[in-house]
């Protein structure tokens, strides 16, 4: 048998982390750049020379040739401009070369990024600082080194900088409640997440032919295939070969990223997987799905296959989402969200529960429009999980705990007692009765809270920057409070009590995918329900939304602005390729394939009646009939969506444009869709220019 690599061998090993940094760096330059890393302490540029001149060394030796700044603009993908380390020498030569300023600034050509105006209005260059929060890698011949992208008037021009900038507001609020609590120790308090990304693999072949795909990444006609996921045999299934050949080596590419691949199994949908990593700090969670996002669709094609991100490939068949499983610890490892052994550690968790509690109830359009693009608006609010209404689930025991306390009643667990909290021992919450809720997009899951409505396509980190922002806000308006209050037990009673019944429409234990509860949701209890980015995206605006987010230095107002226009301006977009391809498709190939398909029927009943005058041929007339219809509904609805395109010139602002690619071109585009998926039933297989779900599903053997 062949030798088999050992993983902890290669774990990590294309990454300057912890093990190599202590290995390569002298003790002073190591124990100033954990500093910097733990505490965020300044960085010395001599440091930086000496951790520049290590970094190369290290990479070189690995055989990389060039160094990048990596950074995440708001196009929600990842962006590198490689730089070779080679500088002349004298002799002719070349040397490899690699300063702490090269390391610690870049200057990209920022000019062709979205900025939603930011750079217009302030300079026309940015340029990416290194964060040395997140460990450099290598790919490939280059070494990645993480960083954050602004502009020269310091305006955030990335997704990470304002991530950062919500996990240090959420450690100061976090941090004031702790040591209300008496925790002196602590040193800093940061989320973490485990994201489980959803995705499709199919074969190249199938993706090629089909140019919806190629172009959008979604199919965008397509009849329901003959077997889809009704059997649910595919859940948890038994791996195909070429799909365990797959894992195999993603899980080896990611191992060698330090990137800690865990859990792989099929989803609900045929051709659906997942694949989940242990969770690690926001921040390097964030830049790991990143690369394995990256990463997947690179492994995918050197086994000929194709890796779908897309939230809604396939109509009719489950979409691909993003569980964003959340906590938040501190320094020393304890879960604020873990219920505890005192009665003053559970009192602090209740508090911390209904920190985000009161974030969730208070900031459901935020957390809403952090998850809003085009793909993902086929998933919320569409029939499937989850609904685009906001609410949480808590489990039977702490939903009854909750309630004892707003009622000051007994609680009706084992122990049968009232709750003062910090004075009595509140019951032990079991973690395995936190019962799963599939339907619930925001449900606390024993000691974390998983919110469900990422698109598997998104990055999270705009979902943890609302999510870490609300929640420090919670924290702030309770440690404002409570530090001034004469009473701590009773201060802190009263405000636990004060926020289950001002906030307890939020919490929702049903079934989220129930019409009546969309109805209850909005009409009873008044929670916001918002089906599409052009219905969401504008709140970002909202002054309670602005205040808040200013108000903790995660986003400057110009910011938000910038942010909502690129977000609006993506899913129009998006939208629009969309439009064109279908356009495109319809035209070229599918009214053709029906006329084609109509007209040799048509060749084939003249023939035979040459024959025969008396021969019927009723099945062919009845065909030529409906297909000579549908080819007319064909054209007549391509028509109306391109009227409904040329509209689209027609709108002053990117806000206008939204609504009327939301209520003219998406709503001409399904219905275009029904006519051709209808004539995709009816017309011979080999006419058809396109493979069928049934074809794409089960292409992967
Ligand atoms: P599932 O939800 O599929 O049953 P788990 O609950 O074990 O699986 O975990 C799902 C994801 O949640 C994993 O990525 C895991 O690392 C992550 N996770 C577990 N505990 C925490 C935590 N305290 N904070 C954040 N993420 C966590
Ligand atoms: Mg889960």
């Amino acid at each position: 048998m062949e030798t088999t690599k050992k993983i902890s061998d290669y774990f990590g090993s294309n990454v300057f982390d912890d093990r190599v940094m202590k290995a390569t760096l002298s003790a002073k330059v190591y124990s100033s750049l954990r500093r910097t890393i733990d505490e965020g302490a300044e960085l010395d540029i001599r440091v930086a020379n000496a951790v520049a001149e290590a970094m190369k060394a290290w990479a070189v030796a690995k055989g990389a040739t060039h160094y990048t700044h990596w950074f995440q603009p708001l196009t929600g993908i990842t962006a590198e401009k490689h730089d070779s380390f080679i500088s002349p020498s004298p002799d002719g030569g070349v040397i490899m070369e690699f300063s702490g300023k090269e390391l610690i600034k870049g200057e990209p050509d920022a000019s062709s990024f979205p900025s939603g105006g930011l750079r217009a209005t302030f300079e026309a260059r940015g340029y990416t600082a290194w964060d040395p929060t997140s460990y450099a890698f290598i790919k490939g011949n280059t070494l990645c080194i993480p960083t954050a992208f602004c502009s020269y008037g310091g305006h955030a021009l990335d997704k990470k900088t304002p991530l950062l900038r919500s996990m240090e507001a959420l450690n100061k609020q976090a941090l004031r409640i702790l040591r209300l609590f008496g925790n002196d120790t602590a040193r800093c308090v940061r989320s973490s997440v485990g994201p489980e990304q959803e995705y499709f693999l199919i074969t190249k072949e199938m993706f090629e032919a089909r140019p919806d795909l190629r172009f959008c990444g979604r199919t965008l006609v397509g009849a329901r295939p003959q077997k889809g996921q009704e059997m649910d045999d595919h859940y948890f299934g038994v791996i195909k070969p070429r799909v365990a050949a797959y894992m195999a080596d993603l899980n080896e590419e990611l191992w060698k990223l330090g990137i800690l691949a865990k859990t792989e199994h099929n989803e609900v949908a045929p051709a659906q997987h997942e694949l989940a990593p242990i969770y690690t700090t926001t921040n390097i969670a964030t830049d790991h799905n990143q690369l394995m996002m990256e990463i997947m669709q690179k492994v995918a094609a050197k086994h000929g296959l194709v890796c779908l991100l897309h939230e809604k490939p396939f109509a009719g068949v489950n979409g691909s989402g993003k569980h964003n499983n959340w906590s938040i610890a501190t320094d020393s490892g304890q879960n604020l969200l873990s219920p505890g052994e005192t009665p003053y550690e559970n009192a602090q968790f209740l508090l911390f529960l209904c920190a985000v509690i009161k974030a969730v109830d208070d900031y459901q359009d935020l957390l809403r429009l952090s998850v809003a693009t085009a793909g993902n608006d086929h998933r919320l609010g569409a029939n499937e999980a989850p609904p685009a209404v906001i609410s949480m689930f808590l489990g039977d025991e702490l939903n009854a705990v909750l309630q004892a306390i707003e009622n000051d009643t007994p609680y009706q667990g084992a122990a049968k007692q009232t709750m003062k909290l910090g004075v009595d021992v509140l019951p032990q919450f079991n973690r395995d009765t936190t019962d799963r809720n599939r339907t619930s997009p925001f449900a606390f899951t024993g000691n974390k809270f998983e919110f469900r409505m990422l698109g598997s396509s998104n990055s999270i980190a705009c979902a943890n920057i609302m999510l870490n922002s609300a929640v420090a806000e919670s924290l702030k308006i309770y440690a404002d409070r409570l530090e001034g209050a004469a009473d701590f037990e009773t201060a802190l009673h009263d405000m636990i009590k004060k926020t289950i019944k001002d906030h307890k429409r939020i919490i929702f234990n049903g079934n989220g995918y129930d019409e009546a509860w969309i109805k209850e949701a909005t009409e009873v209890r008044g929670l916001s329900n918002y089906r599409t980015t052009a219905d969401c995206m504008p709140h970002l605006m909202d002054k309670k939304n602005v205040d808040m987010l200013t108000s903790h230095g995660v986003f400057t107002v110009e910011e938000l602005k910038s942010r909502t226009e690129i977000m609006l301006e993506n899913y129009c977009k998006t939208v629009t390729i969309e439009a064109n391809t279908m356009i495109n498709m319809t035209k070229t190939q599918i009214a053709p394939a029906v006329a084609h398909y109509a007209s040799d029927l048509a060749r084939d009943v003249s023939a035979r009646k040459a024959v025969d005058d008396s021969l019927p041929c009723t099945r062919d007339r009845k065909l030529i009939a409906r297909l000579s219809a549908l080819a007319d509904t064909i054209d007549a609805r391509t028509e109306v969506l391109e009227q409904a395109m040329t509209a689209l010139s027609g709108a002053e602002d990117v806000v206008s444009e939204s609504v009327l690619i939301r209520d003219r071109v998406l709503v001409a585009m399904s219905e275009l869709r029904i006519a051709c998926d209808e004539a995709e039933t009816i017309t011979a297989k080999s006419y058809w220019p396109y493979p069928t779900y049934g074809d794409i599903l089960f292409s992967v053997k």
